[in-house]
């Protein structure tokens, strides 16, 4: 494996939000040398050589994705961070690396080494007539990235980005490797073990625990993913009014007899904004309908501003600037007016249509996960929030995802609004994010936070919000690390959470 010792001191996240003292960064790449399942191997063996080094070092280590998630989940503290982006070897697999019982389609299945990015195993795949089951909105993640906090779209009938994982293969320890994978669905063979020279474990829980483990598990090497047929998304987004049609739909997902363009069809995707100081030009709704692939279709287009069918609000929301509280409706109107044009019949496939790979200013971003009967009351908060602890300079968005099997996913609501709060990056912002926290909690509205998201997150809110989940999970994670490299894979922001727990 090739190691590249950045020799930096310090690290700022991608938002630039925050910076932390590091011990180094080392930038990790696949010796090219070598045939690609030699180079595979090699770099389990050179990532096990840094684990040992860790623990020889007393320092610790943590695998770094594309950088994107807004807490410090992704930092070592004052350890080494890992860059894991350019170990990007994507494999297909045949029938003799699947065992005899798996029961999905072989054809369908991709093992991807952790630091591609969703855009570039998003063009793997395409070049084979496949595609993700889903992404985020944006896709400058790495696969492992978006696994490892449950990051999302609004593919309700679908899940998360972990929900169409089927088997991790992660370095625990520099003597031990392991491929991970439910019981109660087999994906591998013993020649595909033996190909990575790996050991067995079978077992629902600790995969369901591993899969949103953010770095604390070790470092996930490769993830084999099932994929599907390419396919088209067809996108629209109108204008509707914000009235008791819209929010039985927002707390229902019940298309019978919609407004919608497509009226009863039930869409791939379905995304609202509310804009708090425009109410009354109705909110922005966005639906998408899954359509079989063919050539003859037009690329998505972006409008003026640059916003394509599928981005969402990290994607326009940094261009406002801190404002002054009496200039907040305006400066919000203003942008949208601008940004958000309503569209319809756009055609992409979905690595087309949530293609955004790139970052657009500094803006803070936060995600609340909410079972469908509470969504009309947090809408009602957040806009009774705002008139005493606003203004807040952003909008109120709505995706909605399926119930996660992951274990700590924020996705575990059957099925899951995810509220998201995305606005300026300033102390009124944290200030609007506190009252709304705690007016949640004052009456007793169950929900989550997205794990790479801003949040206010301690032990005691943990277990309300994933109830005996959380204890099963550090339990698991018990399980996989041993003592050293429970140590190795600790970082502040775990232990300000309580989840660095030694059993
Ligand atoms: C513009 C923008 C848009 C976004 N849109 C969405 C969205 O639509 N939906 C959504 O849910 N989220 C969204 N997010 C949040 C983002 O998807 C998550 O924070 C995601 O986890 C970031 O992926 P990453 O590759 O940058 O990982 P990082 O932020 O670098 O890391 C995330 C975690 O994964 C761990 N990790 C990374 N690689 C490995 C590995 N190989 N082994 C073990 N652990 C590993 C890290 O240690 C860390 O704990 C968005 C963020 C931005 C900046």
């Amino acid at each position: 494996m090739k190691i590249f010792k950045t020799g930096f001191t310090s690290w700022e996240n991608r938002h630039e939000i925050f910076k932390e003292d590091i011990a180094d960064m080392y930038m990790l790449g696949n010796e090219t040398a070598l045939g690609a399942l030699d180079s595979y191997n090699d770099t389990t063996k050179g990532i096990q050589k840094l684990i040992e080094e860790a623990i020889n070092n007393n320092t610790t280590l943590r695998a770094l994705g594309a950088g994107w998630s807004w807490t410090k989940i992704a930092t070592a503290g004052k350890g080494i961070m890992l860059d894991t982006k350019p170990l990007n070897a994507v494999f297909t697999i045949s029938s003799r690396s699947v065992a005899p019982e798996y029961t999905g389609d072989t054809s369908k299945l991709v093992f991807a080494q952790c630091g591609n990015g969703i855009w570039e195993l998003s063009e793997f795949l395409r070049n084979r007539n496949l595609s993700l089951k889903t992404s985020g909105a944006s896709n400058g993640q790495t696969i492992a990235g978006a696994i490892g906090t449950g990051a999302h779209g609004s593919a309700f009938d679908v899940g998360g980005v972990q929900d169409f994982v089927v088997g991790l293969h992660i370095i625990v320890g520099p003597n031990r490797h392991v491929w991970l994978e439910r019981k109660s669905y087999p994906v591998v063979s013993p020649f595909l073990l033996n190909s990575l020279q790996t050991e067995l474990i079978q077992d629902d829980d600790l995969f369901n625990a591993a899969l949103v483990s953010f770095g604390c598990f070790g470092i996930i090497h490769g993830v084999m993913v099932e994929t599907e047929d390419l396919f088209l998304l067809e996108s629209c987004m109108e204008r509707m009014p914000i009235d008791d049609t819209l929010y039985k739909l927002m707390e229902t997902l019940d298309f019978t007899g919609s407004a919608l363009p497509y009226k009863d069809e039930r869409p791939f995707h379905f995304a609202v904004f509310i804009n708090p100081y425009d109410m009354d030009k109705g909110a922005y709704v966005t639906s998408m309908y899954k359509r079989p692939y063919t050539d003859a279709y037009t690329k998505p287009v972006r409008n003026a501003e640059g916003i394509g069918p599928g981005d969402d609000a990290p994607c326009f929301i940094g261009k406002i600037t801190q404002a002054i509280p009496a200039l907040v409706p305006t400066l919000v109107n203003k942008l949208l007016g601008g940004t958000l044009t309503p569209f319809s019949k756009q055609f992409g496939t979905l690595a087309e249509t949530f293609s955004n790979t790139t970052l657009h200013g500094k803006l803070l971003s936060a995600a609340i996960g909410v079972p469908l009967h509470v969504v009309n009351r947090v809408t009602e908060l957040l806009l009774e929030i705002n008139k005493d602890a606003g203004p807040f300079s952003g909008l109120f968005a709505y995706r909605y995802v399926k119930k996660s099997k992951a274990m700590l996913a924020f996705t575990r609501f059957d099925p899951t609004c995810v509220i998201e709060l995305d606005a300026t990056f300033s102390d009124a912002t944290y200030d609007f994010y506190k009252a709304v926290w705690k007016r949640l909690e004052e009456e007793n509205i169950p929900f989550t936070f997205h794990w790479g998201k801003i949040n206010e997150l301690n032990f005691d809110r943990l277990q309300k919000m994933h109830g005996p989940s959380l204890d099963t999970w550090i339990a698991a994670r018990n399980q996989l690390l041993d003592k050293d490299c429970l140590k190795v894979f600790t970082n502040p922001v775990m232990v300000e959470w309580g989840l660095d727990k030694v059993l």
